[in-house]
């Protein structure tokens, strides 16, 4: 048997290649017994994983289910320099303990079956595509787990062949890593709502979140952008996860030795600016999705353009402020006590919140009525809604104020901007007067045009 050297390898291989083949034709042998050859296999399968891993986690990085926004984009990659605002590959999200952990963040394929026009890996899409097997993501998880790069995985994919398919190699993945090679790390699961609940179900017991996205904000929007995806099937699946992830509950606290399911629960993303709904329908939807089904977390991503547009998106993205504002106004109603018709509240006639300010205090802005607050007697519910206050500097507010009055400057050190504050506050000392009242109040609280730069 002759080696050729000319069927494989790139420029790069050159010389391993005419060491194979001197070998060879010194000793002929099948190739698999001359360990020159073994080396350039492997050596080919490893390129072959670096790019599909540069494929796959480049395609992960439209899902914000993990992902930090709300600045510009920067890169070094062709300055020399150090870091990028754009990565892909590793991730960070919060573990439920609240420690902040590092996630390789990839899909098993980016084909698909399906053409949501939003979707870079839609159909009709002309990208290159790569497919990881389940033991190659599984390979890579320990590799990267066990040099200290990663403490978790989260795994989404297109849709090959069926939704039972592919969710089947997702599941064995999750399986492997914890039954093959006990692996205690954290398991982020994107699920395919199509696939049999047996599959959801073998999901849950290895992951510790699942996560199903219900992408658009309405049904019309839904109908319109993703026409396979059935509003009624997401919500089915949804559901189903609600109840097995409380079932799971009730089972732990009756016996210590119940088997977890999706621990850390379920959450789901919404894509913004792709349709026509308002900041308003999100909010209601996201407020919907959290009473409905105990959801962790909504997150929500911008709409960007991608290459070979679908005629029917719009040509630009929107402001990435946007994304920034409803995630503030998801953080008021979830932490601050806000009700859903008050954040809506604070929106613009056209059911959009404002870019300029956040919606604290938009609101606070409207219904001065309630303000000034006094720092040393109001309650808690009405301090969180102090606009600049946090909940935190609320608490440590709540703790000084038993031993001592407060000024101004008390609460001055626990916040970013006095300026904000004052109009709303009386202190010891202190009183907004008819600042609180002023016609151009709002121009003198927002924050300047440079800093909102920071995240347009
Ligand atoms: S099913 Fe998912 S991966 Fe496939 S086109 Fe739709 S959004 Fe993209």
């Amino acid at each position: 048997m002759r080696f050729d050297p000319m069927l494989g390898g790139g420029s790069g291989d050159g010389k391993l290649l005419k060491a194979i083949w001197d070998e060879l034709n010194e000793k002929p042998a099948t190739y698999l017994d001359v360990p020159l050859f073994r080396t350039y296999m492997e050596r080919m399968t490893q390129l072959q994983i670096t790019e599909k891993l540069a494929i796959l986690a480049d395609a992960a990085k439209y899902d914000a289910s993990c992902a930090s926004s709300g600045t510009v984009k920067r890169s070094s990659s062709k300055t020399g320099g150090i870091g990028s605002t754009e990565g892909m590959g590793i991730c960070h999200a919060y573990a439920p303990d609240g420690r902040c952990i590092s996630l390789l963040k990839i899909l098993l394929t980016n084909s698909c079956i399906f053409d949501c026009h939003y979707c870079i890996n839609r159909k009709s899409s002309n990208v290159r595509r790569a497919k990881f097997t389940a033991k190659e993501v599984v390979d890579l998880a320990l590799n990267f787990y066990k040099r200290n790069y990663i403490e978790g995985l989260f795994l989404s994919s297109g849709i090959i062949k069926s939704s039972n398919y592919t969710m089947e190699q997702m599941v064995e993945v999750a399986r492997s890593l914890r039954e093959d090679h006990d692996f205690r790390g954290y398991i982020h699961l994107k699920t395919i709502p199509d696939a049999d609940p047996e599959l959801l179900e073998a999901a849950g017991r290895h992951a510790d979140r699942l996560s199903i996205n219900v992408e658009l904000p309405t049904r019309a929007g839904l109908a319109a952008l993703a026409p396979e995806k059935s509003q009624d099937r997401i919500e089915g699946a949804m559901g189903g996860l609600k109840t097995s992830i409380l079932d799971g509950k009730d089972a732990k606290k009756k016996y210590r030795s119940a088997p977890n399911f999706a621990p850390a629960g379920q959450s789901t993303q919404m894509i913004v600016g792709a349709d026509a709904a308002t900041d308003s329908d999100i909010v209601r939807r996201a407020n919907g999705l959290y009473d409905q089904f105990g959801l962790r977390r909504v997150y929500y991503s911008a709409f960007s353009p991608i290459p070979d547009a679908s005629a029917v998106l719009p040509m630009q993205r929107p402001p990435l402020m946007r994304e920034h504002r409803l995630y503030q106004s998801d953080w008021l109603m979830r932490f601050y006590g806000f009700a859903p018709q008050e954040v809506v509240d604070a929106a613009e006639p056209n059911g959009m919140l404002p870019l300029d300010i956040d919606p604290k205090l938009a609101w606070a802005l409207k219904h001065r009525a309630q303000f000034p607050v006094d720092v040393n007697s109001a309650p808690k519910a009405m301090l969180w809604r102090v606009p600049g206050l946090g909940t935190k500097a609320v608490q440590s507010i709540l703790r000084a104020r038993r031993w001592r009055r407060l000024r101004l400057e008390d609460v001055g050190r626990l916040t970013v901007s006095i300026t904000k504050i004052r109009p709303f506050l009386i202190a010891d000392g202190w009183s907004p007067g008819g600042l609180t009242d002023m016609e151009h109040l709002r121009a003198m609280v927002a924050p300047k045009v440079e800093q909102l730069e920071l995240f347009a």
